[in-house]
């Protein structure tokens, strides 16, 4: 296909025919991209080799660098997420240490929602802190009181676009304006929304970032991460994972590129299952709190409307009336949710903040976020919703 015709299709026909380009320069006319699988390339002479490091994007020399797979899925993903260009790394995790790193540098200030995925947060406490790098955590609620934390040091704002496990809508464009007004970057990472659901580089993001483990992928069997952005920076990030190594198997991108193509089919389902089940759980006598964004008395609910008129994803986390020894019951109750503390996958699970993701916090500081004993995050996967609903009900009945 024609790359400017890419361009002008709807993401439903993006998440197909975005990856495509890559094989029209391979010999084999293979309808479905190939897996190269091999780590380095043959040239012919000097030449061809001056022509490759001079940045000849036809041409590859070793996988570390690049692959045509990595090509064809950073391709698509830069087409989805209507940025400039994008770099695929090993993890979600790779994707947000090279972005940093990339951008900041021993001295630099960084505004990180205190609300960030565990993972980030350990990174930039035990690793980037080393390295002379000034944090800040702070609640992102109300762009204002952003703006009071912004100190002459401050190089970028760093947020998700929906927070983990408590589902808080972050004000993307707001952010984006006052990082443009302050000169600073704004880095998103919008893995549990995807961009099919939103696009925060139409909205004042510089960086988009993602845990392709989770929905892009979608099938629970593979780890990767990207990101997806200005030209510019994107390269810097691709500097940075070259010579950190953290580059990813051809096999695994292939796979991802094969999950790609569903995720816009599988995102409106996660939706719409989970909208369902999380006004039903609301109404339980053995549920004290539902949060999900699209439920009117969530208050980031005008926000979410707003964003989101697709529909906003498959994660829904809600509170018991019990504490630990029902939270504990209902895992093992329930069939249709396996624990699993990961996320996003076509079937259904589910995980218990307290003990996985927040365990490092003291229980006053979990209680202060609004994580309880009895608070359980499901990730709600794409079955039948009536099944789901009977398998809810039935643990929640067994529970009382
Ligand atoms: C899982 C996740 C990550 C980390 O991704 P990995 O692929 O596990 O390294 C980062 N951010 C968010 C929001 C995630 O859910």
């Amino acid at each position: 296909m024609d790359k400017q015709h890419a361009k002008n299709l709807q993401d439903q026909s993006k998440v197909i025919h975005g990856g495509s380009h890559v094989e029209d320069h391979m010999v084999t006319r293979a309808k479905t991209m190939p897996i190269y699988q091999t780590s380095v390339f043959v040239y012919d002479n000097l030449d061809q080799v001056e022509d490759y490091l001079e940045g000849n994007p036809h041409n590859y020399m070793y996988t570390r660098l690049e692959n045509p797979n990595h090509r064809s899925l950073e391709q698509a993903l830069t087409l989805l997420g209507e940025g400039e260009d994008a770099v695929i790394v090993s993890s979600g995790m790779a994707a947000i240490s090279t972005a940093i790193m990339a951008l900041v540098e021993a001295g630099d200030h960084i505004l990180v929602n205190q609300e960030a995925y565990g993972g980030t947060i350990s990174l930039l406490n035990n690793e980037l802190s080393r390295f002379g790098v000034e944090i800040s955590y702070i609640a992102m609620k109300d762009h204002k009181e952003v703006k009071k934390h912004i100190k002459s040091n401050t190089k970028l704002i760093l947020t998700e676009t929906v927070t983990n496990p408590l589902l808080n809508v972050v004000d993307i464009e707001g952010l984006g304006q006052l990082t443009k007004e302050k000169g600073l970057l704004l880095v998103v990472d919008n893995t549990f929304l995807t961009p099919v659901l939103y696009k925060p580089l139409n909205h004042g993001a510089d960086l988009e970032i993602h845990s392709l483990t989770k929905y892009i992928n979608g099938h629970s069997d593979v780890t990767a991460g990207a990101i997806i952005g200005r030209k510019d920076l994107v390269n810097q990030c691709r500097r940075v994972y070259r010579n950190v190594g953290s580059s990813i198997n051809p096999m695994e991108v292939w796979l991802i590129l094969r999950g790609l193509k569903t995720l816009h089919l599988r995102m409106k389902a996660h939706s719409e299952n989970s909208l369902e089940l999380a006004k039903w759980l609301q109404k339980q006598p053995q549920i004290k709190r539902v949060h999900y964004p699209m439920l009117e008395d969530n208050q980031g609910y005008d926000l979410a409307k707003k964003m989101f008129p697709k529909g906003c994803g498959g994660m829904l986390t809600f509170t018991l009336h019990g504490g630990l020894k029902e939270a504990n019951e209902f895992i093992k109750k329930t069939d249709m949710f396996a624990f699993a503390p990961s996320l996003a996958g076509v079937a259904s699970s589910l995980s218990h903040p307290g003990k996985t993701s927040h365990r490092g916090l003291t229980e006053d500081q979990r209680q202060a976020i609004g994580i309880y004993d009895g608070t359980i995050r499901l990730s709600v996967g794409i079955e039948d919703v009536q099944d789901l609903l009977k398998d809810l009900e039935l643990t929640l009945v067994s529970l009382s």
